[in-house]
């Protein structure tokens, strides 16, 4: 069986120093924020080349509080794409926006900038690109719209460790960038976690507060806030796997140039593209076939577990009907949800176990 992702790998690569790390907290009784969630806070702000960071339980938590700094509240729309995890979204509910679509391109799948001058209104707040499957939107032209129209750019990084657009890291582009440690995720906690970065002193000290229940110093409520405050266990795990962050990073990117050496010239499938000047961290290696739901059957009966991110675009969700959105209304998202699989990558992944998957995806020509 091949994995669409291996966490026991991980885990077996590093068990001693973290499993040494979760038995210090345990000896210290910092269970909730404490020395080593402060530590892993400065230097993941390192690793983001950014100022601040305000670490959180979620990343869709991290989402709320960006959108909250930026001033975003009922009454406001927020722009994003419906080609993504249902969280980017919810996270805009949270905050009691509205939710406004524009497509996304059909090679990268982030968010058309061409599409998005139109859709921005007086009531417009903020924009929410999202860096999908590890790759940058064009953030370019993406700020360079939103400055014309004064309004703040949040950046959905929650796939995009270490990713870079033009040598900047994501999240120190927009006003706010936003991470999540799901343990799937290129940087996982052994639990939830999430990460709120930005430049912005005044946002950084808002957010710090945000997270926790709004207390400039304990029991004095500035501001009403939540408990989205990150767990010491994981704040020490997340420190650890920093470390080797640059280096699986670098094995999902030789994986992928593997995978996509092997795919060129496919008749089977088109492999994703990686823009020039974007360094993209492989999350997610999603192809793209006409007979995608054959291709996931066949992998699946050779022993080749694959993923679906996303079958459904949050427009066309039940959940958010309420937005009034109909079928057709964004079609490159649509044929993207209808096309796209995900084939297995993670930093252990093999050559040999990349050869057995593409010689899965070839043979499916046969099985029809
Ligand atoms: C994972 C993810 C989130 C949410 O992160 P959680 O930590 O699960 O709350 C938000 N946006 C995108 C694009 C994601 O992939």
């Amino acid at each position: 069986m091949i994995p669409l992702l291996d966490l026991k790998a991980q885990y077996a690569g590093i068990k001693a120093e973290l499993d040494a790390a979760v038995l210090k907290v345990l000896a210290s009784a910092q269970y909730v924020l404490g020395d080593e969630v402060v530590a892993f806070e400065r230097e993941f702000a390192a690793y983001c080349d950014v100022k601040h960071a305000v670490a959180v339980n979620t990343g869709t938590s991290a989402l709320h509080l960006a959108l909250l700094t930026a001033g975003v509240g009922p009454g406001d729309e927020v722009i994003t794409v419906p080609f993504t995890f249902v969280a980017s979204v919810s996270a805009i509910c949270y905050a009691g926006a509205r939710p406004v679509f524009v497509d996304v391109e059909p090679v990268t799948l982030t968010m058309d900038p061409g599409k998005l001058e139109a859709a921005i209104t007086s009531r417009t707040k903020a924009i929410l690109p999202v860096h999908l499957y590890g790759q940058m939107a064009d953030m370019d032209a993406i700020t360079a719209i939103a400055d014309r129209h004064g309004i703040a750019v949040i950046e959905d990084a929650c796939q995009a460790h270490g990713a870079e657009f033009d040598g900047r890291r994501a999240g120190s582009i927009g006003v706010s960038g936003c991470f999540s440690f799901y343990p799937g995720k290129n940087l996982g906690a052994c639990g939830e976690g999430g990460m709120f970065v930005t430049n912005d002193d005044a946002m950084a000290k808002t957010a710090r507060m945000l997270r926790d229940w709004g207390q400039e110093k304990r029991y004095h409520h500035v501001l009403k806030g939540f408990n989205h405050r990150m767990d010491g266990i994981q704040g020490a795990i997340l420190r650890v796997k920093l470390r080797h962050l640059e280096d699986w990073t670098n094995a999902r990117r030789a994986n992928a140039r593997h995978y996509s050496q092997l795919l060129a010239g496919s008749r089977q499938v088109r492999a994703p593209v990686e823009v020039a000047g974007r360094r993209h961290v492989y999350h997610v290696y999603a192809v793209r076939s006409h007979d995608r739901d054959g291709l996931e059957r066949s992998l699946q009966e050779v022993g080749i577990q694959t993923g679906l991110h996303y079958p459904v675009p949050v427009h066309l969700q039940q959940a958010h009907e309420d937005l009034g959105y109909r079928k057709g209304d964004f079609p490159v998202s649509e044929t993207a949800a209808r096309e796209v699989l995900s084939l297995p990558m993670f930093p252990e992944l093999t050559p040999a176990q990349i050869e057995q998957v593409v010689a899965a995806v070839e043979q499916e020509a046969h099985v029809g």
